[in-house]
């Protein structure tokens, strides 16, 4: 048998911000992180789009996302080790919703929450998008929501800087998989590998992404968590665009931005949950009429390629579930992300440090969203869902 001072499962972007954040908060016992996939290819991070923006209707997505941000700015040298620089392509080419009429006023209320929060969004007009997109459709706009603050970035780098940079500081990766999470009298005692090894430890932290869920289902905690496949594709658009494009959201919720000379677009089609990485290309038909209608450039773009990852879907209010379980002591979860993890991964992981090392919040209090709100119906009900 053996033991740690604090387990974390999965080491995805949350598993090693958090890692990475005890040992910045002084934490100095020790930290096993276990990563069924050291390869990372099936976690959700590396299939993400990598999109971060502030443009929430909620001040806790909006903080969670402005204070990672804030990270992000200076991610290259703040996770340099030695001379190497932890380059994640970061481009700040704005975040933008296109909006119809109708949308506009729900636009507007969320604009008022995010300047009194410190974001410098703002309402476009039609003349002001085609500034931004000289090829956009604009017949049926009315305008959009911008944030030139926002963007996106590689979201794999990311997380192998804060793994890299929590092993620099004595975090031990175990590459195995937990088979079940040990718990005794209301308290978390350790977990079981699929190897039969035992670990104990009074603190087990679930960053198993969409697979985190079914972990503490089956401890008799369950979570209103499920997997849900998301499809990308990548194509070239054949004749090029005058500008590189901000991560765009459609009115019909497909959204698109550039990488490299390439674009990247997806939607978050009704799907039946459940684990299923099948890239289907044929759902790209869907896609295809609604980016050349937009941007009538994409009407002789090539598809080339796609994959298809998973949200770990909060199927009651879309957002994630973060701190102690209040019917298990010791045992903690950073799940339920659905599509808007990756961005607040840097805030997620100092959080939760700071619960465990100093027992409350103290840079940003993430305590809307607690474990216990589904019990007490105090739910983050988010407009800006993608
Ligand atoms: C297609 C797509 C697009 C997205 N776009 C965006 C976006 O634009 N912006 C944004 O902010 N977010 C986006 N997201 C969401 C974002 O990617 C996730 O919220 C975030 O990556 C979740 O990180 P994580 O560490 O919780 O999960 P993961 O990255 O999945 O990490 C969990 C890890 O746990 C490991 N694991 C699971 N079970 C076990 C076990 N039993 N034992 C050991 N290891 C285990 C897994 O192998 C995995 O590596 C997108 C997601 C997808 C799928």
């Amino acid at each position: 048998m053996k033991k740690a001072d604090i387990i974390i499962v999965g080491g995805g972007v949350m598993g090693s911000s958090t890692a990475y954040s005890l040992r910045k908060n002084g934490f100095e016992g020790s930290i096993v992180v276990f990563e069924k996939d050291p390869t990372y290819e099936y976690s959700s991070t590396s299939r993400s789009a990598g999109g971060f923006r502030q443009l929430y209707s909620t001040a806790i997505n909006i903080q969670l996302s402005r204070f990672s941000l804030a990270v992000y700015k200076n991610f290259a040298e703040d996770m340099a080790i030695g001379e190497e620089k932890a380059e994640i392509d970061f481009k700040q080419r704005g975040y933008l919703f296109l909006a119809t009429e109708r949308m506009l006023s729900s636009f507007q209320k969320q604009l008022k929450l995010q300047n009194s929060l410190g974001v410098p969004s703002e309402i476009l007009t039609n003349a002001d998008l085609l500034g931004i997109i000289p090829e956009l459709e604009t017949g049926d706009l009315a305008g959009g929501l911008f944030c030139k603050e926002d963007g996106y970035l590689d979201p794999y780098s990311v997380m192998q800087a804060y793994r890299k940079n929590a092993q620099f500081l004595d975090v031990d990766y175990v590459n195995a998989e937990v088979s079940t999470l040990l718990t005794e009298s209301g308290r978390i005692k350790g977990v079981q590998l699929t190897n039969g090894t035992i670990y104990n430890s009074p603190i087990v932290i679930n960053c198993a992404g969409a697979w985190g869920a079914t972990l503490s289902e089956e401890i008799g905690l369950p979570l209103p968590i499920v997997p849900l496949k998301r499809q990308m594709y990548v194509f070239d658009s054949t004749t090029r665009l005058e500008k590189m494009l901000p991560l765009t959201i459609d009115p019909t919720g497909v959204y698109f931005r550039h990488e490299m000379d390439r674009v990247v677009a997806g939607f978050s089609d009704d799907v039946k949950p459940g684990i299923d990485f099948k890239w289907k290309r044929s759902s790209f038909d869907h896609l295809w009429p609604i980016l050349a209608h937009r941007i009538p450039n994409f009407e002789s773009l090539k598809l080339e390629s796609g994959w298809a990852g998973m949200y770990d879907h909060n199927t009651v209010d879309q957002n994630a579930i973060i701190g102690e379980h209040p019917l298990m002591k010791g045992y903690y979860v950073a799940l339920g992300f659905s599509g808007h993890g990756m961005q607040q991964a840097p805030g997620v992981g100092i959080g939760l440090a700071e619960l465990i090392c100093k027992g409350k919040y103290e840079t940003l209090d993430l305590t809307p969203l607690r474990v216990e709100r589904f019990a007490e119906n105090d739910l983050v009900m988010e407009d800006a869902i993608v």
